[in-house]
C-alpha cells in the first residue's frame, strides 16, 4: 500500500525511510543530507501552510532525492554534444584537443616531469623552451614565448613594451572580444597609453604618421576577428605599418587573435593570414590564441624578434599570467602534427572539421541516420537538409562553410520544445532552430556523441 504524504516531513523522517538508508551506504551523509534539504525546501516553495498542493507518496519524494543527489554529485562541468555548426564554439570549449594532444596531457599529469629543469645541468630551468624552437621551426619566428591565453599574451607585450608610453591604434581596430576583452580596456590594465588614429571605416598611413612622436613607443595593429566594416573603408596594410616602423624606428606588434599556423584558403577557408605572413612582413611581435584556429588548448602564443621576447620573458607580469603545465603538454602535441599539413588537418579536431568538404558532409548524415534510426522511437522524423556552418570563436565571421544538417521533427513537438528538451539531458545536445526546423550540423558532430543523441531522443514516445 502507499503511503501517501499531505504535509512536508522533517529531515529525520526522510532519513529514515529505507530507500534513503541504502543511499546513505553509498554515499557521504552530508551530501545525502544535502539532497534531502535541497528537495524539502522545493517543496515547500511550492506548498501552502506546509501542506502540499499536490500529495506525494514515498516512493515519489525518495526518487526526487535520488534525482537531486545524482545531480549534488554529478560533474558540474561536464560534455555536451556540439550539433550547432560552430566550430570553435566559444561558450561549448573552443577546440577540441587531438588525441595525441590528450595523451600527452595524461602523461604529464600522472608524472613528474622535466618542467622546470635543464636535465644537462641538473639545473632549474624554464618551462617556455619546451615549445619554443617548434614555434620557431614552425612560423619562421626568431624567439617565442607562451602564456594563460592570448589576453594575457596582448597584456604581457603592451606591458612590457609600452607602459607609460603611448601605443598608436587604428579607430577601426579597437575592438571588443566576446567576453569583455577589449583594446583599450586592456591597453589602461597594461599602462600603455592608447592613442587612437584614423576613423571607424578609413584609416591611412598618414594617420599613422603624424601620431608619430618621441612618446609613442609601439604601432599596434589588432585583427578585427568578430566583426567586419564594409563598404567605404581603407586599412592600412601590414607591409606598409611595418615600413612606416622601420622608418621611425619604433617596433610594430600584431594582435592575429585566431592565428592559423596553415593557409586554409585550399580548402575553401579563405580571408585569414597565416601567422607566418605577418613574421615574413617584418613584425616584431605577434600574438594569437592557441584555441582557436590552431586547434589546441587555451593558451596566449608570442612571437617575435629576439630582443623583444626576451624583455617580456624578464617581466613580473609572466609569472602572473604563465601558462600550466597539462596546457603546455597539449600545445606541444598540437604543434608537432603541424609538422605534416596532411597529419595536422586529419588529426585536429578543430582543421578536420573545418575542412570537411560537403560530399563527405553528405555521406555522415546519411551514416547517421542509418545508424540512429535503428535505436530511436519510430516517431522521430530524421531528414537531411543543406545549410552552412560557422568557424566561430570571433573567426571569419562572414565566412559560411557548406555543410548538411539532420533536422528532427516529432508529431507534437516545436522545435523550441525539442531544444529545451535536449538541453536538459545528461549530456545536453545543442542544435540550432532555423526556418521553423530543429537541427543538428554533421559537421560539429561526434561520433562519441551517438549515445547520447540516442538518450535525449528517447523522450520522445
Ligand atoms: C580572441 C581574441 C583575443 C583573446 O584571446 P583569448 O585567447 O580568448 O584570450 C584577443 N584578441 C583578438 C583579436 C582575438 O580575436
Amino acid at each position: 500500500m502507499k503511503k501517501v504524504i499531505c504535509s512536508i516531513p522533517g529531515v529525520d523522517k526522510v532519513l529514515s525511510l529505507p530507500p534513503l538508508i541504502s543511499l546513505l551506504e553509498t554515499h557521504p551523509r552530508p551530501t545525502v543530507l544535502a539532497a534531502v534539504r535541497n528537495v524539502l525546501a522545493a517543496l515547500r516553495v511550492d506548498s501552502v501552510d506546509g501542506k502540499l498542493a499536490a500529495a506525494l507518496d514515498e516512493s515519489q519524494l525518495c526518487g526526487l532525492i535520488v534525482t537531486e543527489l545524482e545531480q549534488i554529485v554529478a560533474p558540474a562541468l561536464h560534455p555536451v554534444v556540439n550539433g550547432t555548426g560552430v566550430v570553435v564554439h566559444t561558450n561549448l570549449g573552443r577546440s577540441l584537443l587531438a588525441k595525441s594532444a590528450c595523451r600527452q596531457m595524461l602523461e604529464v599529469a600522472e608524472r613528474y616531469s622535466n618542467l622546470e629543469m635543464d636535465m644537462a645541468t641538473g639545473e632549474r630551468g624554464e618551462r617556455y623552451v619546451h615549445v619554443e624552437s617548434l614555434l620557431c621551426e614552425l612560423t619562421g619566428a626568431e624567439a617565442a614565448l607562451v602564456v594563460n591565453n592570448n589576453a594575457a599574451a596582448v597584456l604581457l607585450a603592451l606591458s612590457g613594451i609600452a607602459a607609460g608610453k603611448e601605443v598608436v591604434v587604428s579607430r577601426g581596430e579597437l575592438v571588443e572580444i566576446g567576453g569583455s576583452f577589449r583594446i583599450p580596456d586592456v591597453m589602461r590594465l597594461s599602462g600603455g597609453i592608447l592613442k587612437e588614429v584614423g576613423t571607424t571605416n578609413r584609416t591611412h598611413l598618414k594617420d599613422y604618421q603624424t601620431a608619430i612622436s618621441p612618446e609613442t613607443a609601439l604601432l599596434l595593429k589588432v585583427h578585427t576577428s568578430n566583426f567586419s566594416v564594409v563598404g567605404f573603408t581603407a586599412e592600412v596594410s601590414i607591409d606598409q605599418l611595418v615600413r612606416c616602423g622601420r622608418e621611425a624606428d619604433i617596433p610594430v606588434m600584431a594582435d592575429i587573435g585566431s592565428g592559423s599556423l596553415l593557409d586554409l584558403s585550399r580548402y575553401g577557408i579563405t580571408g585569414e593570414t597565416p601567422v607566418q605572413e605577418y613574421l615574413k612582413a617584418g613584425v616584431d611581435i605577434v600574438t594569437c590564441s592557441g584555441d582557436k584556429m590552431l586547434g589546441g588548448p587555451q593558451a596566449g602564443i608570442i612571437l617575435g624578434k629576439r630582443s623583444f621576447v626576451a624583455k617580456l620573458r624578464k617581466e613580473q607580469l609572466l609569472r602572473a599570467v604563465r601558462i600550466d603545465k597539462l596546457t603546455l603538454a597539449a600545445l606541444e602535441a598540437t604543434l608537432r602534427l603541424y609538422r605534416d599539413e596532411r597529419e595536422a588537418v586529419a588529426e585536429i579536431p578543430t582543421l578536420r572539421m573545418l575542412t570537411l568538404q560537403p560530399a563527405a558532409l553528405k555521406a555522415k548524415a546519411a551514416a547517421w541516420i542509418r545508424r540512429l534510426r535503428a535505436k530511436i522511437p519510430a516517431s522521430v522524423s530524421l531528414t537531411v537538409v543543406a545549410g552552412d556552418s560557422q568557424v566561430g570563436g570571433g573567426s571569419l565571421p562572414l565566412l559560411d562553410l557548406p555543410t548538411f544538417l539532420m533536422a528532427i521533427s516529432v508529431e507534437g513537438w516545436s522545435p523550441q520544445g525539442i531544444d529545451a528538451a535536449f538541453r536538459e539531458r545528461k549530456i545536453p545536445v545543442l542544435g540550432r532552430i532555423q526556418k521553423g526546423q530543429y537541427l543538428l550540423d554533421l559537421r560539429t558532430l561526434q561520433d562519441a556523441d551517438i549515445p547520447a543523441l540516442v538518450d535525449a531522443m528517447s523522450i520522445f514516445p
